[in-house]
């Protein structure tokens, strides 16, 4: 089929849209909608200066995601000294797959000259996700360890780095399967937590696995602008545009239910193309009038207390990151 922009050969047909589109269409479409994306989530202030830049860290794990969002991101504002770009990898110890997704990252951030951050599970707890997976020590999945641990230091580097925001490199099929996960779980506590009033936009879901879902964690605001943008569009810019992004699957990957959520969300944007866009708009404004109703009743509310250990924000005297770390050295 030709492109519907330019009638040169297209690479990729969204059925959601009716759109074929050839390479440099394609790619520019991407560009658009991460753009748009920026601009309608406010992500750049008015008072933004030169003279006093903003801070952006990227959460870079070295996946298509995150290597397409730092590259268009790098791109958008390259020429623009009101935005700095800082690259924040986390490394889990798990063998055979993070150490080549860091090379990717480290590709990337050389190729664009950016700043690059690496911090590792062993330097920061003295673990590693490989022994933590044998040992097992709360009889759990490995990614309910791993979300908690991830979330503390991508809360704790941003801030160090001196964050205005926190970007990460979610996707549209992410956002859909995690709405329907929240949905079909019928908690709507939960889906008002992942709203951040702040930037009229979604935050980070805590781990699925994660029990006591500590969400109120961090101060620094979150962003994902590649929420607009379906996996399988990534993938294609990633490959189109020579990106160095990894592809291997983390050997740990244990979120059995996602799983099921994510094959559901395929065979319904087969057969009704624009499910994920049709979820993703009434789960946002559901998610907002959630947020107005559970900030209201949590108004003066001052559960919220610091972790003894370690001073991170919690409900309990001791965070679920110090009480796991615990549980894992007694191992
Ligand atoms: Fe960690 Fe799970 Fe992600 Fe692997 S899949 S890196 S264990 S959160």
């Amino acid at each position: 089929m030709d492109c519907d922009k330019c009638g040169r050969e297209s690479v990729m047909h969204a059925a959601y849209s009716g759109l074929h589109l050839c390479e440099e269409h394609f790619l520019a479409s991407v560009d658009k909608r991460v753009r748009r994306r920026v601009r309608e989530d406010g992500l750049v202030p008015d008072d933004a200066t030169p003279e006093d830049p903003q801070t952006w860290v990227v959460g870079l794990s070295g996946g298509k995601d995150s290597v397409v969002l730092t590259d268009v991101l790098h791109r958008t504002f390259e020429k623009d000294p009101r935005i700095e770009l800082v690259a924040l990898t986390i490394h889990e110890g798990i063998e055979g797959y993070r150490d080549e997704s860091v090379d990717a990252c480290v590709e990337l951030t050389d190729e664009l000259g950016l700043r690059h951050e690496l911090v590792t599970y062993e330097e920061e707890f003295d673990v590693r996700m490989d022994d933590v997976v044998e040992s097992d020590p709360e009889n759990m999945a490995a990614c309910a360890y791993c979300g908690v641990f991830r979330r503390d230091l991508l809360s704790r580097y941003a801030e160090e780095l001196g964050a205005d925001k926190l970007l990460t490199g979610h996707n549209l099929d992410d956002e859909a399967e995690t709405a329907l996960m929240n949905f079909l779980e019928g908690d709507v506590a939960q889906i008002a937590k992942h709203f951040d009033a702040s930037l009229g936009a979604f935050d980070e879901r805590a781990s699925d696995d994660d029990p006591t879902r500590e969400t109120g964690d961090h101060f620094v605001p979150r962003a994902k602008p590649l929420r607009d943008v379906p996996e399988k569009e990534v993938a294609l810019y990633a490959h189109l545009a020579d990106l160095p992004a990894q592809i291997t699957e983390c050997p740990h990957a244990s979120e059995a239910y996602r799983g099921e959520i994510q094959e559901l969300l395929y065979q319904l944007e087969e057969n009704h193309p624009g499910t994920r866009h049709s979820i993703m708009a009434g789960y946002e404004e559901l998610a907002a009038l959630a947020a107005e109703e559970f900030g209201a009743r949590e108004e003066g509310s001052t559960d919220l207390g610091e972790c003894e250990r370690c001073g991170s924000s919690t409900t309990r005297d001791v965070c679920r990151k110090c009480s796991l770390l615990d549980s894992i050295h007694a191992a």
